[in-house]
């Protein structure tokens, strides 16, 4: 089966941006105080299991999972607990940080290397290491590696569509062994027959390296897709890659698919064979207010006014107009640099005047644009007209809750009407009042 340069309907192309795309991964200063949010995923929060003068080594649990549907926290660097307290999140919301000061002595607590792993143990494996989808989403591992129904295919995102962003382009160029290695666990944990990794057509460099990890063998190979945005949203992802739709309100497993994201393969080949929970992870700096851009391996819990620091260059803070967390598509635009690295920050971007697009918004001129190019055939025009009106049940029929708040209406929008910002208030909304 043949399924190259295969993609999904409708989208935009946004300039690719991907300005760091050649600048080879390094390994981030580590900082003398992180803070680590204990919830840097979907789900409960991870409970703290150390207290205020505590020593710990690198890898060592700091938060236990609060549920089923929750992640491990682990001690990113060794060092001494110095404050349990709150603090905000790249998300905006507030949650319970551990603060380590950092001793630099190294000592770390990995698990040991497991030899031919089983499904459950890999299940476990995974748990115990606190993985979670790196892609952005951060839905715990362990529970999507248990599908109750075994996929026919296992597919990994390596798209990574959002403009700027470049880390997984380098981590798929550089460390492409590991990624398909993860990505054999990960399809033996689930029971699918295939893996195949998704990746744009703008990344020639790592679909050549992913090709010659899997050095031609049937169960894992790269998939070359057309560079097109969000191509690696979700359900676009498993169109590209099988021909198949996820309906309306309805998973990947509907349709036999399992997705994650090639970081997370890479976080689960390491914890499998190396024993390694996840305590860091490969993040973009960019922007054009960046001295010094780059991707980076960071401990979770650096902290973001550390990362300008060390990332500003003859930059001066003075020009940054905005600073976001994630891509300029789905990112978070940042209120300032409280925030730390978590296991989902793909990038930090700060930007000037220039790219800071125009964000004042005028009168909808019913163009219809937003509409023609949405991925999930929405309306976004009315969702958000519904909104204004204070109408949330007439958004739920409008199928608000099917958006993947992919921000190519608001990008489209002539009117830069503020489309996603009305979407994502419907959908806080209506979850508010089901409760
Ligand atoms: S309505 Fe949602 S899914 Fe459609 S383009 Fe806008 S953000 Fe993307
Ligand atoms: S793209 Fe903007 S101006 Fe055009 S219909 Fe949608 S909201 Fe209105």
């Amino acid at each position: 089966m043949q399924f190259a340069f295969r993609t999904f309907g409708r989208g935009a192309h946004p300039p690719a941006s991907k300005f760091t795309a050649n600048v080879p991964l390094a390994e981030f200063d580590a900082p003398e105080l992180l803070r680590v949010p204990l919830s840097q995923h979907i789900g409960a929060p991870a409970v703290p299991v150390v207290e205020v003068g505590d020593t710990v080594a690198a890898g060592q649990p700091i938060g236990e999972s609060g549920g089923f549907v929750s992640a491990r926290v682990h001690a990113p660097v060794s060092g001494r607990v110095t404050a349990v307290k709150k603090g905000v999140t790249p998300t905006g919301a507030q949650c319970v940080h551990i603060e380590i000061e950092n001793d630099f002595e190294g000592r770390t607590a990995f698990l040991p290397p497991l030899d031919d792993p089983t499904p459950d143990m890999i299940r476990e494996r995974v748990r115990e290491c606190g993985i979670v989808g790196m892609g952005g989403a951060g839905f715990p591992t362990h529970v999507k590696l248990a599908p109750k129904t075994a996929p026919e295919f296992f597919l990994l995102n390596g798209a990574e569509c959002e403009p700027y962003i470049t880390c997984d382009c380098r981590l798929m160029t550089e460390r492409a062994e590991e990624i398909v290695r993860g990505a054999r666990l990960m399809a033996k944990a689930v029971g699918a027959g295939v893996a195949l990794i998704g990746v744009e057509s703008n990344k020639k460099g790592a679909y050549a390296a992913l090709e010659k990890a899997c050095g031609g063998a049937d169960d894992v190979r790269p998939v070359l897709l057309r560079t097109k945005y969000p191509q690696g949203a979700e359900k676009q992802m498993v169109f590209a890659l099988t021909g198949r739709r996820v309906p309306p309100g309805g998973l990947p497993a509907d349709v036999g698919c399992v997705v994650d994201n090639v970081h997370t393969a890479y976080a689960v080949a390491r914890a499998v064979d190396m024993g390694e929970p996840l305590i860091s992870r490969a993040v973009t700096v960019g922007g054009g207010e960046t001295g010094a851009p780059g991707n980076f391996f960071m401990p979770v819990g650096t902290p973001f006014s550390f990362v300008r620091e060390k990332t500003r260059g003859e930059r001066s803070d003075e020009d940054i107009v905005k600073v976001i967390s994630g891509g300029p598509m789905m990112g978070v635009a940042q209120s300032g640099l409280d925030a730390c690295v978590s296991k989902t920050t793909s990038s930090l971007l700060f930007f000037g005047a220039k790219e800071s697009a125009a964000t004042s918004p005028t009168q909808c001129i019913n163009c219809g644009r937003c509409i023609r190019q949405c991925p999930m055939k929405l309306s976004p025009r009315d969702i958000e007209k519904a909104v204004v009106a204070g109408d949330f049940p007439r958004t739920e029929e409008l199928y608000v809750t099917d958006c993947m708040e992919c921000g190519v209406c608001s990008y489209v929008c002539p009117a830069k009407r503020p489309l996603v910002q009305a979407i994502r208030l419907a959908k806080k909304t209506l979850k508010e009042r089901r409760k």
